[in-house]
């Protein structure tokens, strides 16, 4: 039955989108790129238990670095060092992927081993501006997994 259900999940995914997968921007823990790494701050941070922290620029949807949480073994709160200094030094990239992309495309290019978490974006074009691709969620390899095997992980 467990057989079953995964092989399920797994043809699942070509017709399941990132969108319905991803959490939603409101509920990522996020950091802001002007913060200092002062105690409160890394305290936050490590409280939360998640490995990477997307870094905004002024607005939450403005994602312009992630944070790991391992960059910061070498960081002394006492030194109240500023996040950018600490975003400059590891410069990891970040990636993009649209809410419209299925999950089988999005667990090949997690497979490829370079990233295990992704920024989800779309294409905004309501309004009556110009189109313009908005930031909506972020999305992990847990997710994926989760969908394949159907039950929420708990993590350690
Ligand atoms: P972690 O290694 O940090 O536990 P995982 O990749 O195992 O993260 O993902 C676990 C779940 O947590 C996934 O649903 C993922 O979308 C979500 N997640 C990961 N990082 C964050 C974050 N910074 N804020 C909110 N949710 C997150």
């Amino acid at each position: 039955k467990d057989e079953v259900d995964i092989i399920q999940g797994a043809l699942e995914l070509r017709s399941k989108t990132v969108g319905g997968i991803m959490t939603p921007i409101d509920d990522c823990f996020m950091i802001n790129l002007s913060s200092t790494l002062d105690f409160e701050t890394m305290r936050e941070i490590m409280s939360t238990g998640y490995t990477r922290i997307p870094v905004y620029e002024n607005e939450r949807t403005n994602i312009v670095s992630i944070l790991f949480v391992k960059d910061l073994a070498f960081v002394d709160p006492d030194d109240c060092m500023a996040l950018k200094t600490v975003c400059k030094f590891y410069q990891h990239p970040l990636n993009f992927v649209f809410n419209d992309t299925t999950l089988d495309k999005l667990l090949d290019e997690f497979k490829t081993g370079a990233f295990h978490m992704a920024i989800v974006h779309k294409v905004n074009n309501e309004g009556p501006g110009d189109p313009y691709y908005e930031v909506i969620g972020i999305v992990t390899m847990e997710d994926v997994i989760e969908e394949i095997i159907k039950s929420e992980i708990v993590d350690e």
